[in-house]
């Protein structure tokens, strides 16, 4: 077994990996999915030149002149609500009444909102005044959504690659999607493996333990969006494991993940039935918590070995399974999002990369982490009081406080 660093593990998992296949969905159920091709706009946005407020549309050059002492009188000719299209154009000494969002008219090149006017009347359903009197110059544009101020025909929108959220719907809806062409979420298969374990409502036995990581773990892919089939718990035995894997390949998925029974103990039957229908990769990675990693597929199917003790199969799913299921899913960088933060206190290392749970706070302006509870890889209330994964770099041995390190937020 070779020492892999975690960069060389993760990029030798994701060198096997494509995005899955793409389909059109209704826009109503595209949110978190991922775009599978750029979009690009095929009209302007704004549609239209229009106008941000309630007022008066006008020649700015009208204006020049206003002053409170010397208010200038303009003819209202037209009274535009949003949604129709104005037919009238506007000559000099003229104005329309225009409603947020209407089209401006021919001829007028800025808004005087209605409360630098002395048109008082704003109840719902009023008629426009037959004159306007203004008391302050307005610029040309002021007030005055400009066609195309957002996005031009041709311009490159969203890109291939990024997840839609309720910004991004918005857009494809002024764009005039009512379908969107997105990956397939991808499937992924979840098993646990032990003896020991029971289902989280059985009555308890001496020496059993609740299975927790079928519920962290499922929540876990959840929440990349992908799909998951759970598929139970699998006993210490060649035969049960075998079942739960075959279930998995028939279930078509595009990923199995298992926690436990991958390491060396006599009852760790996971390798054995990945080897006797497929290859299996066994990786001594440079980390900590760090068992060593199981990677390889059975039959056509990948498949991932995270280790049993909830701490570490939670942070191997973080390190290796997250951005694994982002590039089946078509996202470029699928991993959490990254900050330095300052070490409150001296924290010791062994020389592994190391994924060490901390709290963050904010202390005079500054990011401060602060390691919580117990760190070992079954103290999972540790990592139940964190908000941050802090990473201690390979060959470092002492942070000491104050030093600045990264950190995935949770
Ligand atoms: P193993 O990798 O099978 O040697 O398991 C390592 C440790 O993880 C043991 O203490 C197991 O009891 C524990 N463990 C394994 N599977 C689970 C699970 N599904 N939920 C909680 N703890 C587990
Ligand atoms: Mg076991």
């Amino acid at each position: 077994m070779s020492l892999l660093s975690v960069e060389e593990a993760r990029a030798r998992i994701l060198s096997q990996f494509q995005p899955v296949p793409t389909e059109s969905i209704p826009l109503t159920e595209s949110g978190n999915r991922i775009l599978s091709a750029d979009i690009v706009a095929a009209d302007h946005l704004p549609l239209f030149d229009n106008s941000s407020m309630d007022g008066f549309a006008l020649r700015a050059a009208d204006s020049l002149n206003a002053a409170p002492a010397s208010r200038v009188t303009l003819r209202v000719v037209a009274d535009i609500p949003a949604g129709l299209a104005p037919t009238i154009s506007l000559a000099p000494g003229e104005a329309a009444r225009i409603m947020t969002g209407a089209q401006l008219p021919q001829g007028a090149d800025a808004v005087v909102p209605v409360e630098d006017t002395d048109f008082s009347n704003r109840d719902a359903g009023s008629a426009a005044p037959s004159e306007v009197q203004i008391s302050k110059p307005i610029k040309t544009g002021e007030n005055v959504r400009p066609r195309g101020m957002d996005v031009h025909a041709g311009d490159v929108v969203l890109h291939k690659g990024q997840r839609i959220n309720p910004q991004t719907a918005g857009i494809l809806a002024m764009l005039g999607y009512l379908n969107v062409e997105v990956y397939k979420r991808p499937r992924v298969a979840l098993f646990s493996s032990g003896d020991e374990l029971l289902e989280v409502n059985a009555p308890l036995e001496s020496g059993k333990i609740r299975d927790s990581n079928s519920y962290m773990l499922a929540a876990l892919i959840e929440s990349t969006n992908a799909e998951v089939l759970r598929l139970g718990v699998a006993k210490d035995t060649h035969d049960s494991v075998k079942k739960l894997i075959e279930q998995a390949v028939g279930q078509n998925v595009d990923l199995i993940i298992s926690s436990a029974g991958v390491s060396v103990g006599a009852f760790d039957f996971v390798k054995e039935v990945i080897e006797s229908n497929g290859a299996l990769d066994f990786w001594r990675v440079n980390m900590r918590p760090g068992k060593p990693l199981a990677f390889g597929n059975y039959k056509s199917t990948p498949f991932i070995g995270l280790p049993g003790n909830p701490v570490s199969a939670f942070v191997g799913f973080e390190v290796f399974v997250r951005a694994t299921i982002g590039r089946l899913s078509g996202i470029p960088d699928g991993s959490r999002q990254m900050v330095r933060v300052r070490c409150e206190a001296e924290i010791l290392s062994d020389g592994r990369e190391s994924y060490l749970r901390a709290v963050i706070h904010e202390q005079d302006g500054v990011q401060v982490a602060k390691l919580t509870g117990h760190q070992g890889s079954g103290n999972l209330l540790s990592l139940v009081q964190a908000n941050a994964l802090l990473i201690i770099p390979a060959g470092v041995k002492c942070v000491p406080a104050g030093q600045e390190v990264n950190a995935w937020l949770l």
